[in-house]
């Protein structure tokens, strides 16, 4: 299950559960989708692997107990910075290849 982290670890802008903006790699680090554009150039820092949106958890009970209110959002902040200069060297490396040969 996602831990629906609750900030970017960048800028620590608040990502909630509910946020359109919340940016997730498949090891669920996340960012805000301004960092992953404008920072990050869709280009993990911690994996290398892209990014997509975070899907939304129903915080209504629709059906089986499986929404927010039995399985909240992490409250973990995890506030990590990025180096500008040596992300960008980073991420023009990886960007060589095309997404499935990375
Ligand atoms: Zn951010
Ligand atoms: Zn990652």
């Amino acid at each position: 299950m996602l831990e629906l982290r609750p900030t970017c670890e960048n800028c620590n802008t608040p990502l909630p559960p509910g946020s359109l903006e919340a940016r997730i790699c498949t090891y669920e680090c996340t960012f805000c989708a301004t960092c992953v554009e404008d920072v990050l150039e869709n280009v993990c820092p911690n994996c290398g692997g892209g990014f997509v949106p975070r899907p939304i958890r129903p915080s209504r009970n629709w059906k089986g107990d499986n929404f927010l209110g039995n399985d909240p959002g992490s409250t973990t902040v995890r506030h990590r910075p990025v180096d500008r200069a040596a992300h960008a060297r980073f991420a023009a490396t990886i960007r060589t290849l095309p997404p499935h040969e990375r």
